[in-house]
């Protein structure tokens, strides 16, 4: 992180998949972080290569309710709040949708209201989900999205919209120098076997050599990007100074269907697991592909590790993590770009 060392950063979902990435990064460029999470879909084991670092705290609390006064004391000078908090995957945030919108509300609003009074950055992690279902594509930032605002996914990409509108109503009103960040489907080690992700159902199906499980046809679309570049888009556009008028897209462009993408599983892992169609989710988006020409010209920012590599480390990680991998499955590569400690990290 730009002038990194001896800043203060406050990652809220900071043990969860991107944010624990985001927590290490953060330390291993010489911030002071102060993780918060109620551990919801996020996990201890996240937090293990930080567990001993001096420069590392972790607060248990939901931001749903009244900040810590210890957080809101003024002896502790906080310079850049991460919001992170909330579950991504559409089974968990629709196994508990008014948590989900309220995180998204009333976490948001407390997140803002610290990093008002502290004189913080705030970065909010939004999504693709604000689009909907697109009618433009690749979607750009001025595209307003095609949501439908009372389905089962509503608690989530409302929430997420209900958290853009104040993240810029309090940049509007000149209390907090904010940015959104709407970030594409995301993947790489620490995902979680149970989340119900494409990434991850495939991975771990084809590698115990289960079914694999592909909604409708297939021919749907998602564009996905390796977790280490989403981690130094998010660090890039906190650092920048300049004046980010509205949200900027991080994701990968590079576009597939889920059939390609289980077909590159399959290769990957010389699983002979059988692909089963199962109904498609209601709402489910028929493309997703991010424009990111204004997160490549504002932060100089593009994804730079390729799907293969990614996949590799990825299906190394979930093959280290416990899942059964049947003979002649291969699990071979390296945690890529994740350095330190939360390089193929162990866990327990
Ligand atoms: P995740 O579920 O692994 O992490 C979310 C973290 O937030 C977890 O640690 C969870 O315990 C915590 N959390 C949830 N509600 C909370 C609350 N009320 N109070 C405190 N902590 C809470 O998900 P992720 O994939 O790491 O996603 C991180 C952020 O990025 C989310 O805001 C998500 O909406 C956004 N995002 C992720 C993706 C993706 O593909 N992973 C795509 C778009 C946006
Ligand atoms: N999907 C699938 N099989 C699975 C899990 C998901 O075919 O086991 C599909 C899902 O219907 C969607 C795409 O893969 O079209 C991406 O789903 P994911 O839940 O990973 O992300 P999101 O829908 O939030 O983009």
């Amino acid at each position: 992180m730009k002038n990194g060392r001896g800043r203060v950063v406050l990652v809220a979902g900071g043990a969860g998949f991107i944010g624990s990435h985001l927590c290490d990064a953060l330390v291993s460029e010489g911030a002071h972080v102060i993780c918060v999470d109620n551990f919801r879909t996020g996990r201890r084991q996240n937090l293990f290569p930080l567990r001993h670092d001096s420069r590392f705290e972790f607060i248990e609390a939901d931001v749903i309710d009244p900040l810590k006064p210890s957080l809101l004391s003024s002896r502790v000078p906080i310079d850049a709040v991460f919001n992170l908090a909330c579950a991504a995957s559409p089974a968990h945030y629709q196994a508990e949708p008014e948590h989900t919108m309220l995180t998204n509300v009333l976490g948001t609003r407390n997140l803002l209201a610290l990093a008002q009074k502290k004189r913080a950055r705030f970065l909010l992690a939004s999504t693709s989900e604000v689009y909907g279902d697109p009618d433009v594509h690749p979607q750009t930032e001025s595209y307003w999205g095609n949501v439908n605002p009372t389905g089962p996914r509503a608690c989530y990409d409302e929430g997420k919209r209900a958290a853009e509108a104040l993240t810029f109503d309090y940049r509007r009103a000149g209390r907090v120098s904010v940015r959104v960040a709407r970030i594409f489907n995301t993947y790489g080690p620490r995902m979680r076997a149970d989340d119900g992700r494409v990434v991850s159902n495939v991975i771990t199906q084809a590698l115990s050599g289960k079914d694999i499980t592909v909604y409708g046809h297939g021919s749907q679309t998602r564009s996905f990007c390796y977790v280490a570049d989403l981690v130094d888009g998010l660090m890039r556009l906190m650092d920048y100074d300049g004046e980010a008028s509205g949200p900027v897209n991080l994701g990968n462009p590079i576009e597939l269907t889920v059939n390609e993408l289980v077909a590159r599983v399959l290769a990957m892992t010389g699983s002979r697991s059988r692909v089963v169609n199962r109904p498609l989710p209601i709402d489910d988006p028929r493309r997703r592909r991010p424009d990111i020409s204004l997160a490549n010209e504002l932060l100089g920012w593009s994804p730079r590790v390729a799907l293969d590599e990614g996949l590799e480390a990825t299906i190394t990680w979930f093959a280290g993590e416990g899942a059964k991998v049947p003979a002649g499955v291969k699990a071979t590569g390296r945690a890529k770009g994740l350095g330190g400690a939360a390089a193929g990290l162990a866990v327990s």
